[in-house]
């Protein structure tokens, strides 16, 4: 008898959760993303034992139908796109249909979710990938889900978790980055029952970095608004005396989305040259714009990692944006000018 069989779906959906979910923080900036891609304008976000007992993310968002509240639980079940060709016009924050179907893979999930122009909302209780409840419910527009005990199941990969401070803290990283790369929805992030941070909603983005990082940080920022085809740069740089021993604070959005890239680290460092002493890092908090098609987000699922076709061009046109709006500031010193 042969010795090769294809494995059930529980166990290919706890597997593929391993890509995506990682640990509470990687929960929370999926469910954020989908908060975010259903037009939320307010969202709470509440967290117990570095998330590893209990998360909590409401949103007043369009909620999911009756029809569907199950089908949003499937593997690669999704709204957002349809076929291949979609991907390359993707706006939304979402389309690969994963996360909810890992989440609830390996924990227990509570959703209460209801559309705007429902009669009634719908609560589903699903353990390990299992539905335990499916009942209608009243309850306000906008969807709230609840997951407790992540990797209750696969204890392999709970025991990779770090102490709750530290989970707090990859959660608390990643909330302000996603607050910040929406500054038109308020964010209200709650940790033990104490609230730590929430931000007004009011589509400005320095009040938003003004209320996460305060006075002192805000008072040190320059703003930044550039256009040269196909970019478009908006944003806070820092004056060189805000510069940090690490790049925590250097913080890129491409598309509204949070990334991480080499290229425009590379970009902002050499903005800074001579300005700032070695081993010292420049601070930024920028919003880039460029068609989508000049974008690869597919590289990995979490969508952190992007690629940029002619990369070379983008690390000029930014180096060239911050060059020119520290000048205008005269923070370049003159001899400094045709170097
Ligand atoms: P994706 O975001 O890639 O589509 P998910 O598994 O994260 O995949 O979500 C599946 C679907 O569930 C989404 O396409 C969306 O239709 C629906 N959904 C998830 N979260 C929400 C939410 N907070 N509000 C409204 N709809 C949601
Ligand atoms: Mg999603």
């Amino acid at each position: 008898m042969g010795k090769i069989r294809l494995l059930d779906y529980q166990t290919t959906n706890k597997i593929a959760a391993g890509e995506v979910i990682t640990n509470p923080a990687s929960v929370i900036k999926e469910l954020l993303e989908n908060s975010i891609d259903a037009k939320s304008n307010r969202i709470i976000i509440e967290i117990k034992k570095g998330g590893k007992e209990k998360i909590l993310i409401k949103d007043n968002g369009v909620g999911i139908s009756a029809d569907d509240v199950l089908l949003a639980f499937k593997r690669h079940a999704t709204s957002k796109i349809h076929s291949i060709e979609d991907l390359e016009y993707a706006t939304t924050l979402g389309f690969r249909g994963e996360a909810l179907a890992s989440i609830a893979s390996i924990s227990k999930i509570d959703i209460k979710t209801r559309e705007k122009n429902a009669k009634s909302g719908i609560h589903v209780k699903i353990h390990g990938g299992k539905v335990i409840l499916h009942e209608e419910i009243g309850c306000t527009k906008g969807t709230s889900l609840t997951v407790e005990d992540i990797f209750y199941n696969t204890p392999a990969r709970y025991k990779y978790l770090k102490k709750d401070s530290i989970e707090s803290g990859y959660i608390s990283s990643i909330v302000e980055k996603i607050a910040l790369s929406h500054p038109e929805i308020s964010f209200r992030f709650i940790n033990e029952g104490r609230q730590v941070f929430h931000t007004p909603g009011n589509n400005d983005l320095y009040s938003c970095i003004y209320c996460l990082y305060g006075k002192k940080f805000a008072d040190d920022l320059i703003e930044i608004q550039y256009e040269n085809h196909p970019l478009k740069i908006f944003g806070y740089i820092g004056k060189p005396q805000l510069c940090r021993s690490n790049k925590k604070y250097q913080i890129f959005f491409v598309n509204h989305r949070y990334v991480k890239n080499r290229i425009l680290s590379q970009a902002l460092q050499e903005a800074y040259k001579g300005l700032i002493m070695i081993h010292k890092y420049p601070v930024c908090i920028l919003n880039i714009q460029v068609p989508s098609s000049m974008l690869d987000v597919n590289v990995h699922p979490a969508k952190t990692e992007i690629l940029f076709r002619h990369e070379s061009l983008i690390y000029l046109l930014i180096k060239e944006a911050i060059r020119e709006i520290l000048k205008e500031k005269k923070l370049i010193p003159e001899v400094n000018l045709n170097s």
